[in-house]
């Protein structure tokens, strides 16, 4: 299909593009013949392939490796234009980097980050966990909204272990993390007469649903009633420990039972307000 090119033809195209003819014979576009680059490499090729593109291999070896040079550059100048200090790349497929590992500009431990990651904005999980830290104060504003009390801990983190009171008085160990998420005072959970009554109720109900630890909101602060059957009316249930009858050690002393009165007080006068609530 392709005519047949002339040895001057030939010569003419590749020094089009700046490379030279070695061979002094040129029998066809498959017989392979010798070119020179720009560079002075000389190699072997088809013209045929020539014409469609295909050039110097030593030259595209060296082009490769700056490249690859230029990429731990940039990767470097990354790093740096956010403060950092690149210690290592860890290099994935085609010699890209796949994680670095850096330091953050206040010299916390090195740590480990994929490279797309720390290029979409990944920072320092040391620094986050410290500008996630909240101030003590806000934590117990936050606790006390929902009736809980910080009792002691050393609050460092979310993770901290720290104690808390519940509504009900328990103290139980937990992190403000865990509470932020929304887990509540287990010992609540485990009462034995909230035990017993739920058991109960889940025998004589069979067309009302029931919610345990239901929540209401009363003047911005979330509280607790131990059951909600939810029929023509909320049915609230509590089931009230020794605790919300005389002050008890464990559960916060005259402290605590002040409290609790104060709190049971807010709840039974919640439901005397409201029409379609019942205790
Ligand atoms: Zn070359
Ligand atoms: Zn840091
Ligand atoms: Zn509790």
């Amino acid at each position: 299909m392709s005519k047949r090119h002339s040895l001057e033809e030939v010569r003419d195209f590749i020094e089009k593009q700046g490379y030279s003819l070695v061979s002094t014979e040129y029998i066809n576009a498959k017989t392979p013949i010798i070119v020179k680059c720009d560079k002075g490499h000389e190699y072997s090729v088809r013209f045929t392939n020539f014409k469609s593109g295909k050039r110097c291999p030593e030259c595209a070896i060296i082009k490769r490796n700056e490249s690859k040079r230029l990429d731990k550059q940039y990767v470097k100048q990354i790093v740096e234009e956010a403060g950092y200090t690149l210690i290592d790349i860890i290099e994935g497929v085609k010699s890209k980097p796949k994680a670095l590992i850096v330091r953050c500009d206040k010299g916390h431990e090195p740590y480990k980050v994929n490279y797309q990651n720390f290029r979409k904005g990944r920072r320092c999980p040391e620094c986050k966990a410290e500008k996630m830290r909240v101030d003590l104060s806000i934590i117990k504003e936050n606790m006390r909204k929902e009736g809980f009390e910080f009792i002691k801990g050393e609050y460092k983190s979310n993770r901290s272990p720290i104690i808390v009171r519940c509504p009900k008085g328990h103290e139980y160990s937990t992190t403000y993390g865990l509470f932020k998420e929304g887990k509540r005072c287990s010992k609540c959970r485990t009462s034995k007469g909230e035990i017993a009554i739920k058991s109960l109720l889940e025998e004589i109900l069979i067309d009302c649903k029931m919610t345990q630890q239901y929540p209401v909101k009363i003047n911005n602060t979330t509280y607790h009633f131990d059951f909600c059957v939810h029929a023509n009316k909320k049915l609230f249930i509590e089931y009230d420990g020794i605790q919300h009858f005389v002050p008890i050690e464990a559960f916060g002393g005259v402290d605590g039972f002040n409290k609790q009165k104060i709190n049971d007080k807010i709840k039974d006068d919640y439901v005397k307000n409201n029409k379609d609530t019942e205790l």
